[in-house]
Protein backbone atom coordinates (compact mmCIF):
# COMPACT_ATOMS: atom_id res chain seq x y z
CA UNK A 1 0.00 0.00 0.00
CA UNK A 2 2.61 2.03 0.94
CA UNK A 3 4.91 1.59 -1.82
CA UNK A 4 1.91 2.46 -4.56
CA UNK A 5 0.85 5.69 -2.73
CA UNK A 6 4.51 6.62 -2.81
CA UNK A 7 4.87 5.65 -6.31
CA UNK A 8 1.29 8.10 -6.77
CA UNK A 9 3.02 10.74 -5.33
CA UNK A 10 6.12 10.87 -7.30
CA UNK A 11 3.91 12.09 -10.47
CA UNK A 12 4.74 15.52 -9.98
CA UNK A 13 0.98 16.45 -9.72
CA UNK A 14 1.60 16.75 -5.88
CA UNK A 15 3.60 18.74 -4.17
CA UNK A 16 5.50 16.90 -0.73
CA UNK A 17 6.98 19.11 2.33
CA UNK A 18 9.20 16.57 4.17
CA UNK A 19 10.32 17.17 7.94
CA UNK A 20 7.37 19.20 8.71
CA UNK A 21 5.64 19.15 12.36
CA UNK A 22 2.25 20.80 11.79
CA UNK A 23 1.47 22.51 15.31
CA UNK A 24 -1.63 23.94 14.86
CA UNK A 25 -4.72 24.42 12.36
CA UNK A 26 -4.96 28.32 11.06
CA UNK A 27 -8.63 29.04 11.49
CA UNK A 28 -10.65 31.80 9.73
CA UNK A 29 -13.64 32.50 12.09
CA UNK A 30 -14.71 28.98 12.60
CA UNK A 31 -13.78 27.81 9.40
CA UNK A 32 -9.63 25.66 8.99
CA UNK A 33 -7.92 27.42 6.33
CA UNK A 34 -4.82 25.47 6.31
CA UNK A 35 -2.43 24.55 9.50
CA UNK A 36 0.90 25.74 11.12
CA UNK A 37 3.90 24.12 10.73
CA UNK A 38 7.66 24.09 11.94
CA UNK A 39 10.31 23.25 9.57
CA UNK A 40 13.61 21.28 10.53
CA UNK A 41 15.36 24.05 11.69
CA UNK A 42 12.30 25.30 13.95
CA UNK A 43 11.12 27.87 12.24
CA UNK A 44 7.18 28.38 11.25
CA UNK A 45 5.52 27.57 8.38
CA UNK A 46 2.04 28.69 7.02
CA UNK A 47 0.01 26.09 4.68
CA UNK A 48 -3.06 27.67 2.95
CA UNK A 49 -5.40 25.67 1.77
CA UNK A 50 -9.01 25.23 0.72
CA UNK A 51 -9.70 21.79 2.91
CA UNK A 52 -7.25 20.38 5.21
CA UNK A 53 -7.36 16.37 5.95
CA UNK A 54 -5.89 15.41 9.16
CA UNK A 55 -4.41 11.97 9.09
CA UNK A 56 -1.59 12.22 11.85
CA UNK A 57 -2.15 8.28 12.81
CA UNK A 58 -1.88 7.06 16.45
CA UNK A 59 -1.30 8.26 19.66
CA UNK A 60 -0.59 5.11 21.67
CA UNK A 61 2.55 6.29 22.46
CA UNK A 62 0.99 8.63 25.69
CA UNK A 63 1.51 5.07 27.46
CA UNK A 64 4.49 3.68 28.27
CA UNK A 65 4.93 0.30 26.52
CA UNK A 66 3.99 0.91 23.02
CA UNK A 67 3.83 -0.64 19.36
CA UNK A 68 3.50 2.76 17.83
CA UNK A 69 6.83 4.40 15.99
CA UNK A 70 7.57 7.72 17.29
CA UNK A 71 5.37 9.52 15.24
CA UNK A 72 2.15 7.73 17.35
CA UNK A 73 1.94 10.97 19.88
CA UNK A 74 -1.89 11.52 19.07
CA UNK A 75 -0.61 15.01 17.60
CA UNK A 76 -3.88 15.17 15.78
CA UNK A 77 -6.00 14.49 17.88
CA UNK A 78 -4.77 16.82 19.89
CA UNK A 79 -5.01 20.02 16.94
CA UNK A 80 -8.29 18.68 15.96
CA UNK A 81 -9.31 19.64 19.66
CA UNK A 82 -7.56 22.40 20.04
CA UNK A 83 -9.46 23.92 16.63
CA UNK A 84 -12.71 23.07 18.12
CA UNK A 85 -13.46 19.89 16.61
CA UNK A 86 -15.32 17.04 18.45
CA UNK A 87 -14.18 13.49 19.35
CA UNK A 88 -15.21 10.58 19.96
CA UNK A 89 -14.44 7.73 22.36
CA UNK A 90 -11.14 8.30 23.29
CA UNK A 91 -11.42 6.14 25.99
CA UNK A 92 -11.23 3.27 23.55
CA UNK A 93 -7.82 2.34 23.48
CA UNK A 94 -6.70 -1.23 22.27
CA UNK A 95 -3.99 -2.98 24.32
CA UNK A 96 -2.47 -6.06 21.88
CA UNK A 97 -1.28 -8.55 23.51
CA UNK A 98 1.84 -9.62 22.35
CA UNK A 99 4.65 -6.76 22.82
CA UNK A 100 8.09 -7.83 23.29
CA UNK A 101 9.00 -7.10 27.03
CA UNK A 102 12.95 -8.24 26.63
CA UNK A 103 14.96 -7.64 26.02
CA UNK A 104 14.79 -3.87 26.90
CA UNK A 105 15.65 -2.46 23.90
CA UNK A 106 12.81 -4.50 22.04
CA UNK A 107 10.11 -3.26 25.00
CA UNK A 108 6.75 -2.85 23.59
CA UNK A 109 7.53 -3.90 19.64
CA UNK A 110 4.75 -6.10 18.01
CA UNK A 111 4.59 -9.64 18.00
CA UNK A 112 2.48 -10.75 15.81
CA UNK A 113 -0.49 -13.09 16.35
CA UNK A 114 0.84 -15.14 13.30
CA UNK A 115 3.29 -16.78 16.39
CA UNK A 116 -0.30 -17.65 17.84
CA UNK A 117 -1.73 -18.66 14.65
CA UNK A 118 1.16 -20.99 14.04
CA UNK A 119 0.82 -22.62 17.06
CA UNK A 120 2.67 -20.57 19.90
CA UNK A 121 1.78 -21.47 23.44
CA UNK A 122 1.44 -18.71 26.19
CA UNK A 123 3.09 -19.94 29.67
CA UNK A 124 3.17 -17.79 33.04
CA UNK A 125 6.44 -18.58 35.35
CA UNK A 126 4.70 -21.61 36.65
CA UNK A 127 4.84 -23.16 33.63
CA UNK A 128 1.02 -23.36 33.35
CA UNK A 129 -0.62 -22.95 29.47
CA UNK A 130 -2.83 -20.51 31.56
CA UNK A 131 -5.23 -19.46 28.46
CA UNK A 132 -7.48 -22.63 29.76
CA UNK A 133 -8.71 -20.34 32.82
CA UNK A 134 -9.38 -17.58 30.53
CA UNK A 135 -11.11 -19.30 26.95
CA UNK A 136 -10.43 -23.15 27.43
CA UNK A 137 -12.03 -23.13 23.80
CA UNK A 138 -10.22 -20.95 21.54
CA UNK A 139 -6.82 -20.81 23.95
CA UNK A 140 -4.50 -18.41 22.60
CA UNK A 141 -6.55 -17.95 19.48
CA UNK A 142 -9.04 -16.22 21.65
CA UNK A 143 -9.33 -12.73 20.50
CA UNK A 144 -7.04 -9.81 21.14
CA UNK A 145 -9.00 -8.11 24.17
CA UNK A 146 -9.35 -11.45 26.35
CA UNK A 147 -5.80 -12.82 25.57
CA UNK A 148 -4.82 -9.36 26.47
CA UNK A 149 -6.92 -9.56 29.69
CA UNK A 150 -5.55 -12.70 30.46
CA UNK A 151 -1.60 -12.18 30.38
CA UNK A 152 -2.06 -8.59 32.26
CA UNK A 153 -4.06 -10.95 35.21
CA UNK A 154 -1.15 -13.49 35.31
CA UNK A 155 1.17 -10.92 35.95
CA UNK A 156 -0.80 -8.99 38.09
CA UNK A 157 -1.65 -12.15 40.34
CA UNK A 158 2.28 -12.48 40.30
CA UNK A 159 2.67 -15.35 37.37
CA UNK A 160 4.91 -13.34 35.53
CA UNK A 161 8.25 -13.69 34.49
CA UNK A 162 11.20 -11.69 35.83
CA UNK A 163 10.96 -8.83 33.28
CA UNK A 164 7.46 -8.34 33.80
CA UNK A 165 5.80 -10.21 30.63
CA UNK A 166 4.73 -14.26 30.18
CA UNK A 167 5.97 -16.83 28.15
CA UNK A 168 5.37 -16.92 24.54
CA UNK A 169 6.88 -20.34 23.15
CA UNK A 170 7.47 -21.97 19.39
CA UNK A 171 10.51 -24.07 20.13
CA UNK A 172 8.55 -27.25 20.03
CA UNK A 173 7.66 -26.34 16.20
CA UNK A 174 9.91 -27.40 13.40
CA UNK A 175 12.76 -24.71 12.89
CA UNK A 176 11.68 -24.84 9.20
CA UNK A 177 8.08 -23.51 10.07
CA UNK A 178 9.60 -20.83 12.17
CA UNK A 179 12.13 -19.96 9.50
CA UNK A 180 9.49 -20.08 6.69
CA UNK A 181 6.59 -18.64 8.37
CA UNK A 182 7.53 -16.53 10.68
CA UNK A 183 10.48 -14.87 9.32
CA UNK A 184 10.37 -11.08 10.06
CA UNK A 185 9.64 -12.47 13.97
CA UNK A 186 12.77 -14.91 14.04
CA UNK A 187 14.72 -12.01 12.49
CA UNK A 188 13.79 -8.94 14.89
CA UNK A 189 14.98 -10.94 17.99
CA UNK A 190 17.77 -12.56 16.47
CA UNK A 191 18.90 -8.56 16.42
CA UNK A 192 18.30 -8.26 19.79
CA UNK A 193 20.34 -11.88 20.64
CA UNK A 194 17.44 -14.03 21.36
CA UNK A 195 16.83 -17.06 19.35
CA UNK A 196 13.07 -17.74 19.23
CA UNK A 197 13.71 -21.55 17.61
CA UNK A 198 15.65 -21.91 20.78
CA UNK A 199 14.08 -19.81 23.62
CA UNK A 200 10.50 -18.67 24.52
CA UNK A 201 9.95 -14.95 23.36
CA UNK A 202 8.81 -12.88 26.83
CA UNK A 203 5.54 -10.68 26.04
CA UNK A 204 3.15 -8.77 27.53
CA UNK A 205 0.26 -6.62 26.50
CA UNK A 206 1.05 -3.33 24.89
CA UNK A 207 -1.03 0.42 23.64
CA UNK A 208 -1.67 -0.30 20.46
CA UNK A 209 -4.36 1.39 18.52
CA UNK A 210 -7.08 4.22 19.19
CA UNK A 211 -10.51 3.42 18.09
CA UNK A 212 -11.75 6.82 19.08
CA UNK A 213 -10.96 10.27 17.53
CA UNK A 214 -12.41 12.78 15.55
CA UNK A 215 -16.22 12.65 15.09
CA UNK A 216 -16.54 12.09 11.16
CA UNK A 217 -19.40 11.82 8.55
CA UNK A 218 -18.69 8.95 5.67
CA UNK A 219 -17.60 11.79 4.08
CA UNK A 220 -14.35 12.57 6.56
CA UNK A 221 -16.30 16.25 7.28
CA UNK A 222 -15.36 16.50 10.55
CA UNK A 223 -17.32 18.89 13.00
CA UNK A 224 -15.81 21.83 12.28
CA UNK A 225 -16.07 23.69 8.63
CA UNK A 226 -13.04 23.08 6.33
CA UNK A 227 -11.38 20.26 8.42
CA UNK A 228 -11.72 16.39 6.97
CA UNK A 229 -10.01 13.15 9.05
CA UNK A 230 -9.29 10.14 8.25
CA UNK A 231 -7.30 6.67 9.62
CA UNK A 232 -6.58 6.16 13.12
CA UNK A 233 -7.12 9.93 14.51
CA UNK A 234 -10.89 9.70 12.94
CA UNK A 235 -12.88 7.85 15.58
CA UNK A 236 -15.78 5.47 15.36
CA UNK A 237 -15.23 3.26 12.35
CA UNK A 238 -14.46 0.18 14.60
CA UNK A 239 -16.83 0.41 17.53
CA UNK A 240 -15.22 -0.56 20.68
CA UNK A 241 -12.72 -2.79 19.56
CA UNK A 242 -11.01 -3.57 16.12
CA UNK A 243 -9.94 -6.46 14.54
CA UNK A 244 -6.75 -7.39 13.19
CA UNK A 245 -6.38 -5.89 9.29
CA UNK A 246 -9.52 -3.49 9.43
CA UNK A 247 -6.83 -0.61 9.95
CA UNK A 248 -4.79 -0.58 6.88
CA UNK A 249 -8.67 -1.41 5.01
CA UNK A 250 -9.94 1.96 6.57
CA UNK A 251 -7.32 3.88 5.44
CA UNK A 252 -7.77 2.94 1.85
CA UNK A 253 -11.42 3.46 1.93
CA UNK A 254 -11.39 6.79 4.33
CA UNK A 255 -8.19 8.01 2.99
CA UNK A 256 -9.76 7.72 -0.72
CA UNK A 257 -13.44 9.46 0.39
CA UNK A 258 -11.06 12.41 2.46
CA UNK A 259 -9.30 13.20 -0.58
CA UNK A 260 -12.50 13.02 -2.69
CA UNK A 261 -14.93 14.63 -0.64
CA UNK A 262 -12.01 17.68 0.45
CA UNK A 263 -10.93 18.11 -3.41
CA UNK A 264 -14.59 18.69 -4.35
CA UNK A 265 -15.38 20.77 -1.14
CA UNK A 266 -16.78 24.50 -1.88
CA UNK A 267 -14.16 26.83 -2.00
CA UNK A 268 -14.47 30.20 0.03
CA UNK A 269 -12.38 33.48 0.41
CA UNK A 270 -10.55 33.75 3.61
CA UNK A 271 -7.51 35.17 5.34
CA UNK A 272 -4.95 34.22 7.56
CA UNK A 273 -5.52 35.71 10.85
CA UNK A 274 -1.93 37.37 12.28
CA UNK A 275 -3.04 37.54 15.81
CA UNK A 276 -3.33 33.80 15.76
CA UNK A 277 -0.10 33.49 13.91
CA UNK A 278 1.64 36.18 16.44
CA UNK A 279 -0.11 33.97 19.46
CA UNK A 280 1.41 30.58 18.46
CA UNK A 281 4.65 32.07 17.79
CA UNK A 282 4.77 33.36 21.10
CA UNK A 283 3.71 30.23 22.83
CA UNK A 284 6.77 28.74 20.83
CA UNK A 285 8.93 31.16 21.50
CA UNK A 286 8.21 30.51 25.75
CA UNK A 287 9.80 27.05 25.27
CA UNK A 288 13.62 28.48 24.85
CA UNK A 289 13.51 29.89 28.21
CA UNK A 290 11.49 27.34 30.06
CA UNK A 291 13.09 24.71 32.62
CA UNK A 292 11.60 21.49 32.45
CA UNK A 293 13.83 18.45 30.62
CA UNK A 294 10.65 17.20 28.37
CA UNK A 295 12.45 13.81 28.60
CA UNK A 296 11.13 13.49 32.15
CA UNK A 297 8.32 15.20 31.37
CA UNK A 298 7.39 12.67 28.81
CA UNK A 299 8.45 9.71 30.79
CA UNK A 300 5.99 10.91 33.63
CA UNK A 301 2.95 11.02 31.62
CA UNK A 302 3.75 7.47 29.94
CA UNK A 303 4.28 6.08 33.17
CA UNK A 304 1.07 7.40 34.48
CA UNK A 305 -1.08 6.71 31.36
CA UNK A 306 0.41 2.96 32.00
CA UNK A 307 -0.91 2.61 35.68
CA UNK A 308 -3.61 4.48 35.70
CA UNK A 309 -5.44 4.49 32.43
CA UNK A 310 -4.58 0.95 31.53
CA UNK A 311 -6.12 -2.04 30.70
CA UNK A 312 -7.93 -2.58 33.66
CA UNK A 313 -9.15 0.79 34.87
CA UNK A 314 -11.13 1.91 37.76
CA UNK A 315 -12.71 6.33 39.02
CA UNK A 316 -10.02 6.72 41.53
CA UNK A 317 -7.01 6.13 39.43
CA UNK A 318 -8.31 7.75 36.32
CA UNK A 319 -8.47 10.69 38.20
CA UNK A 320 -5.38 10.48 39.55
CA UNK A 321 -3.59 9.99 36.53
CA UNK A 322 -5.93 12.63 34.84
CA UNK A 323 -4.35 15.14 38.42
CA UNK A 324 -0.87 14.06 36.77
CA UNK A 325 -1.42 14.59 33.40
CA UNK A 326 -3.15 18.36 33.64
CA UNK A 327 0.12 18.61 36.11
CA UNK A 328 2.41 18.12 33.49
CA UNK A 329 0.45 19.92 30.70
CA UNK A 330 1.47 22.93 32.65
CA UNK A 331 5.77 22.69 32.90
CA UNK A 332 7.29 24.81 31.66
CA UNK A 333 9.32 22.75 28.90
CA UNK A 334 12.34 23.39 28.02
CA UNK A 335 13.85 24.05 24.27
CA UNK A 336 17.81 24.24 24.05
CA UNK A 337 17.19 25.59 20.45
CA UNK A 338 14.28 26.57 17.72
CA UNK A 339 14.96 22.79 16.31
CA UNK A 340 13.65 21.08 20.23
CA UNK A 341 10.87 23.40 19.76
CA UNK A 342 8.65 20.63 17.67
CA UNK A 343 9.39 18.20 20.41
CA UNK A 344 7.74 20.39 23.18
CA UNK A 345 4.95 20.70 20.55
CA UNK A 346 4.35 17.44 20.47
CA UNK A 347 4.48 17.16 23.94
CA UNK A 348 2.11 19.07 24.74
CA UNK A 349 -0.57 17.52 22.36
CA UNK A 350 0.77 14.48 24.19
CA UNK A 351 -0.54 15.79 27.34
CA UNK A 352 -3.60 17.16 25.76
CA UNK A 353 -4.28 13.30 24.33
CA UNK A 354 -3.71 11.61 27.19
CA UNK A 355 -5.89 14.04 29.41
CA UNK A 356 -8.74 13.38 26.53
CA UNK A 357 -8.21 9.48 26.88
CA UNK A 358 -8.79 9.69 30.55
CA UNK A 359 -11.70 12.89 30.48
CA UNK A 360 -13.56 9.96 28.22
CA UNK A 361 -12.53 7.05 30.44
CA UNK A 362 -14.20 8.50 33.32
CA UNK A 363 -17.42 9.47 31.27
CA UNK A 364 -18.09 6.05 30.31
CA UNK A 365 -19.83 4.17 33.13
CA UNK A 366 -19.32 0.65 31.82
CA UNK A 367 -17.07 -1.98 30.29
CA UNK A 368 -16.98 -1.89 26.78
CA UNK A 369 -14.80 -3.78 23.96
CA UNK A 370 -11.24 -2.19 24.46
CA UNK A 371 -12.10 -0.20 28.12
CA UNK A 372 -12.80 -2.24 30.99
CA UNK A 373 -13.75 -0.29 34.35
CA UNK A 374 -13.16 -3.06 36.87
CA UNK A 375 -15.21 -0.57 39.68
CA UNK A 376 -18.21 -0.80 37.80
CA UNK A 377 -20.56 -4.02 37.67
CA UNK A 378 -23.29 -3.81 34.99
CA UNK A 379 -26.58 -5.85 33.95
CA UNK A 380 -25.80 -5.50 30.69
CA UNK A 381 -23.79 -6.76 27.47
CA UNK A 382 -22.06 -4.82 24.59
CA UNK A 383 -25.82 -5.79 22.63
CA UNK A 384 -27.85 -4.28 25.43
CA UNK A 385 -25.37 -1.03 26.11
CA UNK A 386 -27.76 1.70 27.15
CA UNK A 387 -24.91 3.55 26.19
CA UNK A 388 -23.54 4.75 22.56
CA UNK A 389 -20.08 7.18 21.75
CA UNK A 390 -18.76 9.03 24.28
CA UNK A 391 -18.63 12.55 23.27
CA UNK A 392 -15.52 15.72 23.69
CA UNK A 393 -14.94 18.92 22.40
CA UNK A 394 -14.01 22.35 24.23
CA UNK A 395 -17.78 23.06 24.05
CA UNK A 396 -19.84 20.27 25.50
CA UNK A 397 -19.05 16.51 26.82
CA UNK A 398 -20.73 13.26 27.86
CA UNK A 399 -22.14 9.77 26.40
CA UNK A 400 -24.55 9.33 23.80
CA UNK A 401 -27.53 6.91 25.37
CA UNK A 402 -29.75 4.89 23.44
CA UNK A 403 -32.91 3.23 23.59
CA UNK A 404 -32.34 -0.18 24.70
CA UNK A 405 -32.53 -3.10 21.99
CA UNK A 406 -34.31 -6.29 23.08
C1 LIG B 1 3.44 -2.30 14.72
C2 LIG B 1 2.08 -2.16 14.10
C3 LIG B 1 1.58 -3.16 13.30
C4 LIG B 1 0.32 -3.02 12.73
N1 LIG B 1 -0.16 -4.01 11.94
C5 LIG B 1 -1.36 -3.85 11.33
C6 LIG B 1 -1.86 -4.82 10.43
O1 LIG B 1 -1.22 -5.85 10.19
N2 LIG B 1 -3.05 -4.62 9.86
C7 LIG B 1 -3.81 -3.51 10.10
O2 LIG B 1 -4.89 -3.36 9.54
N3 LIG B 1 -3.34 -2.55 10.94
C8 LIG B 1 -2.16 -2.69 11.56
N4 LIG B 1 -1.70 -1.71 12.41
C9 LIG B 1 -2.49 -0.46 12.56
C10 LIG B 1 -2.29 0.44 11.35
O3 LIG B 1 -0.96 0.31 10.89
C11 LIG B 1 -2.54 1.90 11.67
O4 LIG B 1 -3.80 2.06 12.29
C12 LIG B 1 -2.53 2.69 10.37
O5 LIG B 1 -1.28 2.58 9.73
C13 LIG B 1 -2.81 4.16 10.62
O6 LIG B 1 -2.70 4.80 9.38
P1 LIG B 1 -2.82 6.36 9.26
O7 LIG B 1 -2.65 6.69 7.82
O8 LIG B 1 -4.04 6.83 9.97
O9 LIG B 1 -1.58 6.91 10.10
P2 LIG B 1 -0.03 6.59 9.93
O10 LIG B 1 0.21 5.51 8.95
O11 LIG B 1 0.51 6.46 11.30
O12 LIG B 1 0.51 7.93 9.28
C14 LIG B 1 0.47 9.14 9.99
C15 LIG B 1 1.52 10.06 9.40
O13 LIG B 1 1.33 11.36 9.94
C16 LIG B 1 2.61 11.85 10.34
N5 LIG B 1 2.40 12.81 11.44
C17 LIG B 1 1.95 12.56 12.69
N6 LIG B 1 1.90 13.69 13.41
C18 LIG B 1 2.32 14.69 12.57
C19 LIG B 1 2.49 16.09 12.73
N7 LIG B 1 2.22 16.72 13.87
N8 LIG B 1 2.94 16.80 11.67
C20 LIG B 1 3.24 16.18 10.49
N9 LIG B 1 3.10 14.87 10.29
C21 LIG B 1 2.64 14.14 11.32
C22 LIG B 1 3.39 10.64 10.77
O14 LIG B 1 4.77 10.90 10.72
C23 LIG B 1 2.94 9.62 9.73
O15 LIG B 1 3.72 9.71 8.57
C24 LIG B 1 -0.45 -1.85 12.98
C25 LIG B 1 0.06 -0.83 13.79
C26 LIG B 1 1.33 -0.98 14.34
C27 LIG B 1 1.84 0.14 15.21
Amino acid sequence: MMTTLVERLDTGKVTTLQEMTVIDLLKDGNRVIGAMALDERGAMVLLKADSTILATGGGTKVYDISTNSSSGTGDGNAIGYRAGAELIDMELVQFHPTGAVFPYDARGRLVTEAVRGEGGILKNSLGERFMKRYDPERMELSTRDVVARAIATEILKGRGTEHGGVYLDVTHLPREQIESRLPVMLEQFLKFGVDIREKAMEVAPTAHHIMGGLRITPECRTSIPGLFACGEVSGGVHGANRLGGNALAETQVFGKRAGEYAGKSEKKQTKIDPAQVENTQQNLDVFLKGTENPARVRKELELAMWQGAGIFRNETDIKKTLETVNRLSRATLYAKSPQNLAECAILQNMCLTASLICRCALLRPESRGAHVRVDISQEWDAQHSPFSHTYISQHREGIQKIEVRL
